[in-house]
């Protein structure tokens, strides 16, 4: 059979950044699976240009555990690629390619790990997702999830690869992206006060999420197993304005809040819109009825945090020896798998510190030890 690295070399010849279609990379696990005598199933995006992928293998019923990883890498372009990123290269104890960290060395792991898995009767069920568009708002693994939620067999406990170097996870912040357009009044800017001023309007409530954050930042909201230990808030994007003579009549900015999931980004966004709704559009309208504040939500995901307690959490620590969980700063769909009542933590060859960057790499050790991993899940599910 194939070895881990022998499928991370395949994954990696498929170009799955997220505007591509996955069905290459799909129709290669489908086929894979196949051949071991699993049959998988298809959850196609509504253009059937992408698709999740679910398998299961082990006794019927509810419960069990589920490996869960995404297809889909972020683009290279403007990256200053060293080696060819859609191709395997081993340097030195490392393998480089698009998504050898984040997180197509775990699915090769994974992959790698069923014959061991079939070898064996298993006393639960093992679950397999791979889902698309993760990385643009985990995006294509909601469907996965209504249909998971209504099927009699859901899993019980969801296990991610993101890559946390094999350290086990139990959390990480929810993110909530937003547009807003601020729609003035243009006129000449030697008349300014007969217009409705666009850009100060933006600015407005941009300083206003400027104070939220400070009020989020406060001491007694911290969470010290976050870092930074509260929910922040930034405005990323800005745009507005056509000529300094002319009072601008739209601006449009981005922001984001990033949350502790004991905070709910609805209601820093209800504290915005109240400010827009109450104090902004009423100075705004008295001089042009038609003025306008428009909010649309660009993309959200919910944060995590499973009780160390939880079975979840047991199951990790014993996969993991005895280091000690912690968070990672980036999301998951691990929020959402939990929202759909499946317990979920993370852990995953390879580290964050590589995702994302030119000549991403996972070390053959991280992968190694993914292997051994799996090895003992398949001892403790047999
Ligand atoms: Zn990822």
């Amino acid at each position: 059979m194939p070895s881990s690295r022998e499928i991370l070399a395949d994954l990696i010849a498929f170009d799955t950044t997220s505007r591509e279609s996955n069905l290459a990379l799909i129709d290669y696990v489908q086929r894979y699976l196949s051949d071991l005598g699993i049959s998988s199933q298809l959850l196609f995006n509504p253009e059937r240009s992408k698709a999740n992928l679910y398998a299961r293998l082990g006794p019927a019923g509810a419960g069990g555990v589920m490996l869960s990883g995404h297809s889909d890498v972020v683009p290279v372009d403007g990256q200053a690629w060293t080696v060819p990123p859609f191709a395997l290269t081993q340097q030195q104890g490392r393998l480089y390619g698009r998504g050898t960290a984040d997180m197509k060395g775990f699915i090769a792991c994974v992959l790698a790990s069923l014959p061991q898995f079939l070898a064996q009767p298993l006393r639960l069920p093992l679950h397999i997702a791979i889902s698309y568009d993760e990385e643009v708002g985990c995006l294509g693994v909601r469907s996965l999830l209504e249909w998971l939620e209504a099927s009699p067999e859901r899993p019980a406990i969801c296990l991610i690869g993101e890559p946390t170097q094999m350290q086990p996870v139990l959390g990480h912040k929810g993110k909530l992206a937003m547009r807003c357009d601020v729609h003035g009044a243009a006129c000449h800017s030697a008349y300014a006060p007969q217009g409705v001023n666009a850009i100060e309007y933006a600015a407005k409530l941009i300083g206003k999420l400027g104070e939220i954050g400070s009020q989020l930042a406060a001491v007694e909201r911290h969470d010290g197993r976050f870092d930074p230990p509260y929910s922040t808030v930034q405005t990323g994007v800005i745009s507005g304005g056509r000529a300094l003579n002319i009072v601008p009549e739209h601006c449009r900015f981005d922001f984001e809040m990033r949350a502790l999931p004991a905070d709910d980004p609805a209601q820093v966004l209800g504290e915005l819109q109240s400010y827009a709704r109450d104090e902004l559009l009423p100075q705004m309208r008295a001089v042009n009825q038609a003025s306008q504040i428009h909010f649309t939500e660009l993309s959200s995901y919910p944060g995590l945090l499973t009780d160390p307690r939880s079975a979840a959490a047991q199951l990790l620590k014993l996969l993991c020896g005895d280091a000690q969980a912690s968070t990672v700063a980036f999301g998951t769909e691990g929020g959402l798998f939990d929202a759909a009542g499946i317990a979920t933590v993370i852990c995953g060859p390879g580290s964050m510190e590589q995702g994302h960057k030119p000549d991403e790499y996972v070390s053959l050790t991280q992968l190694a030890a993914c292997d051994a991993w799996l090895e003992r899940l398949c001892g403790w599910m047999s």
